[in-house]
């Protein structure tokens, strides 16, 4: 399985059209999506009614902060983040506010476990931003392969067996080997909001034949999804973030 790892399309269309389009060419036969499909950008209805094509064709999505946000009371949020949530809420009809609530937390595949923020209590949204902080994932959950987002800038980290955590190098496009005698955690840059300091799209590939995960970046028009922004009068920070990737 050549599986694509989408995370925080925060309704950007652009983005999500981009990553499509790479992870397609790159020949992925299998997509799972961790969540934040809206909040922040401009186009949460159409992001809402490709992913749920995409699950109907057999794709996995887990519940992220800003979707259980969208639907429902929602955990605390930062003024910026609950304006464009309260705005979210009035794009979305009743199929795809259901279509959000309905998302499960977590999902499991074989041995790769797929979570928006950690594997330790999913329904905290605890950010995954340093080695340390993984810790708790790791022991939560036997799976050898953690995939998560929420955080929008890319980590990667493994375990070794007596519960010594490292953080792993890896360059985005370069393939990174899981070695068995590891177990790995990599949180996902995300697709529509990047926060790397590079405005282009984030995703990553994880190839279960060869054992490799590759993080990628993929450049869309970041402009055009700012002008969406503007036009929608969501936050002018929101714009500005999409042009900076940071
Ligand atoms: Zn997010």
């Amino acid at each position: 399985m050549k599986l694509a790892i989408l995370t925080d399309i925060h309704a950007n269309r652009e983005a999500l059209t981009a990553v499509l389009e790479d992870q397609a060419a790159r020949g992925c036969d299998a997509i799972a999506v961790l969540g934040d499909i809206v909040g922040y950008g401009p186009d949460p209805a159409w992001c809402v009614d490709r992913v749920r094509r995409l699950v109907a064709e057999g794709a996995i999505c887990v519940k992220g902060n800003h979707d259980a946000a969208a639907c429902g009371p929602g955990a605390p949020m930062n003024p910026t983040a609950r304006k464009a949530i309260d705005w979210t809420r009035t794009q979305l009809d009743a199929a795809q506010l259901e279509f959000l609530a309905h998302l499960p937390m977590t999902a499991d595949l074989g041995d790769v476990m797929l979570v928006h923020a950690s594997a330790e209590a999913p329904a905290d949204w605890i950010y995954i931003t340093s080695e340390l902080k993984a810790v708790g994932a790791f022991r939560a959950t036997r799976a050898r392969v953690i995939l998560v987002g929420h955080v929008h800038v890319p980590l990667l980290v493994s375990a070794e067996m007596s519960g010594t955590v490292r953080e792993q190098k890896a360059r985005s496009g370069l393939p990174v080997p899981l070695l068995r005698s590891r177990r790995w955690l990599a949180v996902v840059g995300s697709v529509g909001q990047p926060r790397d300091r590079n405005p282009a799209a984030g995703y990553a590939v994880y190839d279960s034949a060869a054992n490799e995960l590759t993080f990628r970046k993929v450049p869309y028009d970041c402009a055009a999804t700012a002008r969406k922004v503007r036009a929608a009068g969501l936050p002018e920070s929101l714009a500005l973030r999409l042009l900076s990737g940071d």
